[in-house]
């Protein structure tokens, strides 16, 4: 193989150290480590550099910030490589997948998230898979879009949602098949291979801190308690309903809050609760009146998918209007329009 690999290494457990406080990553360890697995240098794996971000971070400190040093660096080393490999914490991985599949806009190389359950140093670590698995995928050049491998899967990165605190196979893709499967051979999806999209110039987008919110409805809410947040706070607001939209509507609280939050220029999207299907507005009595107070329909998209399409699209666009619209429309897979 003579196709070369960025590996990025943000932090997480896949290259973290035992300390007195817990799990932590250690600048440099990573790198050495990688050394002493000769696999990585043998027949049919693609060479590689590695790039180690500072700090290195456990994921649940990635945010904005770090999403726009990760796709600025993609940028600028674009043309020098076939694929690039993110080494990322688990925790918040399915959220970086998402926003880089919106960030990365014309994207046509792979690149691929991965990180392990168990640290590379532990002996059970599924750290090893993960990594060549990835790298192989990375130089392969067939997957080219972002997407997330892990535990024998590789899954739309905007379509991914960690499903596992503690199990080997730790995310699931419930309303998108797999990329590929990788068992004896590396198996993808076949309409991967026959794809053809005629794709947009490769461009940078930059997220902006757009404050978002997201509110999971349970049995009790008392929507009033979050007016303010919500109608003068918040530009974007993720709101987790049961099934397939529907809110508890008895009290009539929320109605009135999303029509002033729409007034004042936010944007309200409405996700499942439930990890699979869609949510579908106005199937009941319960949902129909989001509708006409002006939310949206997230459809099938996670959660993780939706805050990145707004963070997205908030900062690429002043016109809620155009906002909203773009909210229901597949811009990178995330969702099934029909
Ligand atoms: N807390 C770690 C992180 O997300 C967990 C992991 O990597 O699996 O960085």
């Amino acid at each position: 193989m003579s196709e070369k690999v960025c590996v990025i290494y943000t932090g997480g457990t896949i290259g973290m150290q035992k300390t007195p406080h817990g799990y932590a990553p250690a600048p440099g360890y990573l790198k050495t480590a990688l050394d002493e697995i000769s696999e990585l240098g043998r027949l049919g794996m693609p060479s590689f550099d590695i790039v180690e971000l500072t700090p290195l971070l456990d994921s649940s400190n990635i945010s904005v910030p770090e999403w726009n040093k990760i796709a600025a660096l993609i940028g600028e080393l674009y043309d020098a490589y076939d694929g690039f490999v993110i080494l990322h914490g688990t925790d918040t991985m399915a959220y970086t997948a998402s926003a880089l599949s919106f960030m990365l806009e014309g994207l046509d190389k792979p690149v691929i998230l991965t990180g392990s359950q168990i640290p590379l140093c532990e002996l059970r670590s599924d750290a090893r898979d993960n990594l060549i698995t990835s790298l192989i995928i990375a130089g392969d050049g067939v997957v080219r879009e972002v997407a997330l491998y892990f535990g024998g899967r590789l899954l739309r990165g905007n379509r991914a949602t960690k499903i596992s605190a503690d199990g080997l196979v730790a995310f699931k893709s419930p309303n998108f098949p797999p990329l590929a499967e990788a068992g004896i051979t590396i198996k993808y999806d076949r309409r991967l291979k026959a794809e053809s999209r005629e794709r947009e110039p490769f461009a940078v987008r930059a997220l902006s801190c757009v404050p978002i919110g997201v509110l999971k409805v349970f049995p009790g809410l008392q929507f009033g308690l979050f007016e303010s947040v919500m109608t003068e706070k918040l530009s974007g607001i993720v709101l987790e309903t049961f099934g397939t939209g529907n809110i508890p509507t008895s009290d009539g609280a929320l109605l009135p809050i999303i029509k002033k939050a729409f007034a004042s220029g936010g944007v309200v999207v409405v996700c499942s609760q439930c990890p699979q299907g869609s949510v579908s507005l106005g199937a009941y009595e319960t949902s129909s009146a989001l509708k006409e107070a002006g939310a949206v329909s997230g459809m099938d998209m996670t959660t993780e998918a939706a805050v990145a399409k707004l963070y997205y699209l908030f900062s690429k666009y002043d016109s809620v209007e155009k906002i909203k619209q773009l909210m229901e429309c597949s811009l990178r897979g995330e969702l099934n329009e029909t």
